[in-house]
């Protein structure tokens, strides 16, 4: 039987616990919540003490360490931002450059196409491993094997970091490369039997959509394709759960809080997360003010128990709403929205009509034919385009698409034109895994 995510955390704290010396006999809600306030407070210290970056913004506002006791004062620190990180160097470093153990440059995917780098210790690579096994155990048992369709170059990738933690956790993993063929990640699966599929939305679906009349998929074995960077379309995954006759489950995470982050729910709309390494907040994107419970806000996150790069309040620019424990499907973990939304992915039309890409993907993804699609804006002074580039597997009547996609509220509220160019197979391969963005044109 696959664990819960509550039972994973609270091992991972009872295994801390231990490691101090303390023999918990059982870690229950609230050692877990002592345990997370106690973490928090050491993670802010050791950021004060070893970040130029935090103690220059602590000292900035007046703030001390000793001002923040417990999680209820978060809200007293400035936040950090994704112009923070780019704009640093090493300010962030909470250890010698010697003791990092996985640099990570990446650029953000939206518009502003910054460059960020993250450090990760020996110690932090081991804390995102133990996460990303109880991850994984919410959805595979001991002794199964999971396939990882990962970006992993030159096999020091996070396909390689995750494949080495199931392996430590009595797991199997085939780690293949997301820009393997479709054919090769099949024959993959018909060599290593594995039971799940992990790995990218965009690229799941690609193979899906490539193999389906070749290879009848619900053969294979696999019981659940778990899906991670990228939003779920409600059409797409009913259109993956009859193609391969199996369930279909989502991840949320980001590169800023050690890729791993929050499971689905099995019995929400929504995801539990990582609450022994993460604090979560939602924020008004505006104001920066928390919001009430349940209002849909900017996801802010504080990573705690980080040896090298711990940071504080990070605003991700992802908008959902968060809800605290108890939940429907039995545990006392709190629970986070669904992200469709993100706030780099935003588009405004002349008239204040707010437009992104996931807005679309139900009208598409209902066409069996798509693939994949990408979206420009061209604000003509007649009124705005919206150009769909939208590609397919075969014959799609692009008058259709077109009529589907002006059917659609924010189009007539936003006073659209649509055009849709059908592109052949492969053609959007290139750029899959970037997040989707409405790019506008001149
Ligand atoms: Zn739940």
């Amino acid at each position: 039987m696959p664990a819960t995510l509550q039972d994973g955390l609270f091992r991972l704290c009872a295994c801390a616990l231990q490691k101090e010396g303390a023999i918990p006999s059982m870690v229950d809600k609230k050692t877990f919540e002592a345990f997370r306030e106690r973490r928090f407070i050491e993670t802010v210290r050791h950021a004060y003490a070893k970040s130029r970056f935090y103690r220059t913004a602590f000292d900035r506002c007046g703030l001390t360490p000793q001002d923040i006791r417990g999680i209820k004062d978060l809200s007293k620190i400035p936040f950090t931002t994704a112009q923070d990180l780019a704009g640093a160097n090493y300010e962030f470093l909470c250890i010698s450059q010697g003791n990092v153990e996985k640099p990570v440059t990446y650029f953000s995917s939206g518009t502003t196409g910054l460059q960020k780098r993250l450090y990760f210790s020996q110690a932090d690579i081991r804390e995102i491993q133990n996460f990303l096994a109880v991850g994984m155990r919410t959805v595979a048992d001991p002794g199964e094997t999971i396939q990882i369709l990962l970006p992993n170059s030159s096999g020091r990738g996070i396909g390689t970091i995750l494949g080495t933690a199931l392996q430590q956790n009595s797991m199997h993993a085939v780690v293949t490369d997301v820009f393997e063929s479709s054919a090769r990640q099949i024959e993959y699966t018909r060599r290593h039997k594995p039971s799940v599929w992990f790995g990218d939305a965009g690229v799941i679906y690609r193979i899906t959509k490539e193999m389906e009349h070749a290879t009848d998929l619900s053969r294979l074995g696999v019981r659940v394709l778990f899906l991670t960077m990228g939003y779920v379309a409600d059409a797409m995954r009913t259109n993956l759960e009859t193609i391969w006759g199996c369930r279909v489950l989502t991840h949320y995470g980001l590169t800023e809080t050690g890729w791993g982050l929050a499971v689905e729910c099995p019995a929400m709309h929504g995801y539990h997360y990582n609450e022994f390494g993460v604090i979560t907040e939602v924020i008004d994107p505006e104001t920066g003010e928390p919001l009430p419970e349940g209002m849909e806000g900017e996801l802010v996150f504080t990573t705690i128990g980080r040896e090298a790069m711990p940071l504080l309040r990070y605003r991700s620019r992802d908008i959902a709403w968060l809800r605290s424990a108890p939940c429907a499907c039995g545990c006392t973990l709190d629970a986070i929205g669904p992200v469709a939304k993100r706030q780099e992915a935003v588009a405004l039309l002349p008239n204040g009509t707010e437009v992104y890409p996931t807005m679309f993907a139900d009208t598409l993804y209902s066409f069996e034919n798509v693939v994949d699609y990408d979206i420009c804006l061209h604000k003509k002074p007649d009124g705005p385009v919206l150009i769909f580039q939208v590609e397919t597997t075969g014959e799609t009547n692009s008058a259709m698409l077109r009529d589907a996609l002006e059917a659609l509220p924010c189009i007539q509220q936003g006073k659209a034109e649509i055009q849709v160019e059908t592109l052949p197979l492969g053609a959007l391969k290139a750029t899959c895994l970037r997040k989707k963005l409405i790019r506008e044109v001149i």
